[in-house]
């Protein structure tokens, strides 16, 4: 990941805010990024900048280690270090809408373990729907399987030593302006813009990490 230590910049989409339309709407995009994800990264920094020790330390240094910082520090790392991690996850992990099918060796694990793609989207959607609140659904790599789980607010599933491939960021800001209410709705949009390409060199590095 680049910009992976203090002090945080909000990196540039790698595409345009209306890149995803019509699935996700431009002023969404736009709010998402420049607001909500910049507000993550303004917070971090200024807790961070009192702490020269935790500087050094990566994005996913200070995740990892939340549960080890001094008690009042460990809240607002889960949030701003997780807030800004797990955005990253999500807007990387789209692109805009392609007539490509999803292919390579994530797309054979994903056969093989759920039976087709439908199946596995059909799973993937449930347990989005089923973020009571605020959160995120993950695709997460463990002990050489694949992993649907959920996360509440901007907790990250690499606390638990799960290694990542996409996530869907279901907090009511990633889909509300165009979907209102209906996150079943915002979920089957977004599988039209899920960057499989990057999904699957996610999936590789997973392996390489852990094998
Ligand atoms: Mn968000």
């Amino acid at each position: 990941m680049e910009n992976n230590q203090y002090p945080f910049v909000n990196l540039p989409l790698p595409y345009n805010y209306n890149a995803l339309e019509p699935y996700i709407d431009a002023k969404t995009m736009e709010v998402h990024h420049d607001k909500h994800l910049q507000g993550y990264i303004n917070n971090l920094n200024q807790v961070l900048k009192g702490y020269q020790g935790l500087q050094l330390l990566t994005l996913e240094q200070l995740i990892e280690n939340a549960d080890r910082l001094p008690k009042g520090l460990q809240a607002p790392i889960r949030n701003y270090a997780g807030g800004v991690y797990n955005h990253r996850v999500y807007f990387d992990g789209m692109e805009p809408p392609t007539d490509q099918k999803p292919r390579g060796k994530l797309m054979e694990m994903i056969n093989s373990q759920y039976g087709s793609l439908q199946s596995f989207k059909d799973v993937f959607k449930k347990e989005a729907q089923g973020v009571f609140g605020a959160g995120y659904a993950w695709l997460v790599y463990d002990k050489g399987k694949l992993k649907i789980l959920s996360t509440p607010n901007q907790n990250s599933p690499i606390e638990q030593g799960f290694c990542p491939i996409f996530n869907i960021d279901v907090w009511e800001h990633a889909y509300y302006l165009k979907h209102l209410n209906e996150r079943g709705d915002y979920i089957d949009d977004w599988f039209n813009v899920v960057n499989w390409d990057m999904a699957n060199q996610n999936y590789l590095n997973c392996i390489r990490r852990y094998y």
